[in-house]
């Protein structure tokens, strides 16, 4: 990325980075620096070529134009609803990822993703679906902000890493990516309005921790109320059970008054019941923790069914009668396949252009990372109505 004879590739850098890359390269500075980086995070202009300023340094300009890399992704499909905007971007290599644009009351934010695929194989998940593909460039994640912001003309004030992916598996490019973001002379997103969501990830939790960034939001999509109910519908928890999650939780650095995100996707019929909430209630006490309760979006071919309005009221009332700190999440975009966990080009699947490993017979995550995981089956449809049949009745 950023070595003498490389290319430099500008969207991975922060100011500082650019600087020190300048002066090595070409004897040139702060100053210089601070017109490409105006040029690009405040004109939105990645074309050396349209500032007259830039073509004014001439041997410079040339010596630039020759090593500097901005590599934008186009967008190849946009669909609105409420406001709501969900963009498909093609990658180099002809994968594709969604980013959706949210308009809160006061503010927009940006949903990125940060693989192209997932590994985690959570059952209630679109993602999940499309297996694991390959890790998100600092670049190519930095580029979803450049597109909301100049392509679409929003002004971005919070970013969230909830889209395709898990962020904690792709640690490096995201960490990068989320100081390039808050770098004040470029997109100026403070940490604060940044939130890292994890599957639960413990050795990332505990890389995140390490790095003491107090003000960084981590969402802990927990989902469950005990580790039976977790393991069934996210396999990760195999691997990390929910006690040793909370370990890690307890020792996150947190801001004054700060406190770490709880995601609880309600799912009718398997994580629904007053038990549940009274045991989820137990289990956050010892945490500094707000829960989000997000009601299910059904996925494609889904096992589980989605909660009504009913249900999730009343799931909400144990868990305030337990003095939980807890807020509905609002359910957007469903139409167009934009809520959470509903982001998944399923066409992806299908493309030739597809380069993913053939999944391993029995599961998904078969990608070149790391298998952390073993998966089950996707089940056939006779065996997903019994599956619906022991989620219900607690059987196995
Ligand atoms: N891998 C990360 C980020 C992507 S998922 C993580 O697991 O946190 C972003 C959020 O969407 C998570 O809180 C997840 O639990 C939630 N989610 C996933 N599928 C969903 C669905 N079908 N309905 C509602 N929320 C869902």
């Amino acid at each position: 990325m950023k070595n003498h004879t490389g290319k430099i590739k500008l969207l991975e850098l922060t100011f500082s980075e650019l600087v020190s890359e300048l002066k090595k390269r070409y004897g040139k500075g702060a100053h210089h620096a601070a017109i490409l980086f105006r040029e690009i995070y405040s004109n939105g202009n990645i074309d050396l070529g349209k500032s007259p300023e830039i073509v004014r340094w001439k041997k410079l300009y040339v010596q630039l134009c020759h090593d500097l890399k901005v590599n934008l992704n186009p967008v190849v499909d946009t669909i609105k609803e409420n406001g709501l905007t969900k963009f498909v971007t093609r990658l180099k290599d002809s994968l594709e990822i969604e980013s959706v644009i949210v308009p809160m009351a006061t503010h927009n934010t940006l949903c990125v993703s940060s693989q192209v695929g997932c590994k985690m194989g959570c059952k209630f998940c679109e993602t999940a679906r499309l297996g694991f593909f390959r890790n998100l460039s600092v670049e190519e994640i930095i580029g979803q902000v450049f597109t909301a912001k100049f392509i679409f003309d929003v002004d971005i004030r919070n970013v969230v890493f909830m889209g395709m992916g898990e962020p904690l598996d792709n640690f490096d490019n995201v960490m990068q990516a989320i100081l390039v973001m808050e770098d004040q002379r470029g997109f100026d997103i403070s940490k604060r309005y940044i939130s890292v969501s994890t599957a639960g990830l413990l050795d990332g939790i505990k890389k995140l921790a390490a790095l003491n960034w107090p003000q960084i939001n981590l969402a802990l999509s927990l989902n469950a109320p005990n580790d039976q109910v977790r393991s069934q519908i996210m396999p990760i928890n195999k691997v990390y059970s929910m006690d040793r999650l909370r370990e890690v939780l307890m020792d996150f650095p947190l801001k004054k008054n700060g406190a770490v995100y709880i995601e609880y996707v309600l799912i009718k019929h398997v994580n629904d019941r007053q038990e549940h909430a009274y045991q989820l209630a137990d289990y956050l006490k010892p945490l500094r923790a707000k829960l989000n309760l997000i009601p299910y979006n059904r996925r494609t071919d889904s096992l589980f069914e989605a909660p009504s309005e009913q249900d999730v009221s009343r799931f909400l009332s144990w868990l305030v009668e337990k003095k939980v700190f807890v807020r509905k999440r609002s359910t957007k975009g469903l139409g167009i396949r934009a809520g959470c966990g509903q982001l998944g080009n399923y066409a992806l699947l299908n493309s030739s252009a597809c380069p993913k490993t053939p999944l391993p017979p029995g599961g998904v995550g078969g990608g070149k990372g790391n298998l952390l995981i073993s998966f089950t089956p996707t089940p056939t449809l006779p065996q997903r109505e019994r599956e619906k049949q022991s989620f219900r009745t607690g059987t196995k």
